[in-house]
């Protein structure tokens, strides 16, 4: 299938960009253009404008600003895997990135367009979460901060306003001591999931502290654990524990039942993933 028509723009800077998204507040931003065209080709996105931020210099890079990690708009799945930056100072996402595509989208896609697709079963949205990640969204009128636990409203959904880009993400850097894990089940690597956990926890004098896990493929939307967090917080971590935790959890849950994947095993999965992410970040602790 061919696009409905559309008429094409190609702006070389942010203001222009934002200038075009606020006259036209049905335009579609085209990134890496690995989810969007497919919708477009399948007219499941008829975007009457196009704006091509490809041309756009200053919104690639991936920096340390402070205690902050800043990635824009325009960095590429493959370059945010393999920059050493992300390598020292984000190891999740580093690591989480080979199930994350196939090598020709990481090279063309971007961390921004992934988190605006919003798919229900795309692991970075969960991991965004882990790390309460903060996303930048400019328009015409002004800039504003959303956390990642608010950004993912439902399938395909996000808070980000008509005439809004995302224009980056600001992730603080994890704290010393802290430890990550990411445990993942598709139907072949580089598929989305049909279950993946993320986690980041500490262990202080012995216990469990500033647990964050995350899960996605599960609902809607990539979504916290929240209730596990909370009753793992101040526990000695063993793997008995985050076993049956994750079983509470699990049973608390009211997955999606799609075809391929019943909502049942979606839980087993849940079950099954999430102790070993715990497992791995308690390992990793340092
Ligand atoms: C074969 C295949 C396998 C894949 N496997 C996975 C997988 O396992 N896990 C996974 O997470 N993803 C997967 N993807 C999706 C991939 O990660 C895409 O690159 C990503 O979802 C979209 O990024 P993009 O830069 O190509 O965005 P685009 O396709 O250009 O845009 C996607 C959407 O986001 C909007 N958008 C893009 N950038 C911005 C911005 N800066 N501000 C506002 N709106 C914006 C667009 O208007 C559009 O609605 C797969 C894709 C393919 C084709």
């Amino acid at each position: 299938m061919k696009p409905a028509a559309f008429e094409y723009h190609r702006p070389v800077d942010l203001q222009s960009a934002l200038a075009l998204l606020s006259q036209h507040e049905e335009a579609s931003v085209l990134a890496g253009g690995q989810s969007l065209v497919p919708m477009m080709n399948y007219r499941l996105a008829q975007p009457d404008h196009l704006v091509d931020i490809n041309r756009i210099a200053e919104l690639d890079f991936i920096r340390e600003e402070g205690d902050e990690i800043v990635i824009g708009a325009l960095a590429r799945h493959a370059t945010i895997q393999s920059s050493p930056l992300i390598a020292e100072r984000l190891p999740l996402i580093a690591h989480s990135y080979e199930w994350i595509a196939h090598a020709a989208v990481r090279n063309r896609g971007t961390l921004c367009g992934n988190l605006c697709h919003a798919d229900p079963a795309s692991e970075m949205p969960a991991l965004m979460q882990v790390l309460e990640a903060e996303m930048v969204l400019a328009s015409a009128h002004g800039r504003r901060q959303v956390p990642a636990v608010n950004f993912f409203t439902g399938t395909y959904e996000t808070a980000r306003a008509a005439g809004e880009m995302l224009v980056e993400v600001r992730i603080r850097k994890p704290a010393t001591g802290s430890g990550w894990g990411f445990e993942e089940v598709s139907m072949r690597k580089g598929d989305f999931a049909w279950v993946a956990i993320g986690c980041m926890l500490r262990v202080d004098s012995g216990v469990l502290t500033d647990l964050r896990i995350s899960a996605a493929g599960v609902g809607d939307c990539a979504q916290r654990l929240s209730a596990m967090e909370q009753a793992l917080q101040g526990q000695v971590p063993c793997a008995d524990l985050f076993e049956s935790a994750a079983q509470d959890a699990a049973a608390a849950l009211d997955p999606l039942e799609t075809a391929s994947v019943s909502a049942a095993y979606r839980r087993d999965l849940v079950c099954a993933l999430t102790p070993r992410a715990l497992n791995a970040a308690v390992a990793r602790v340092t």
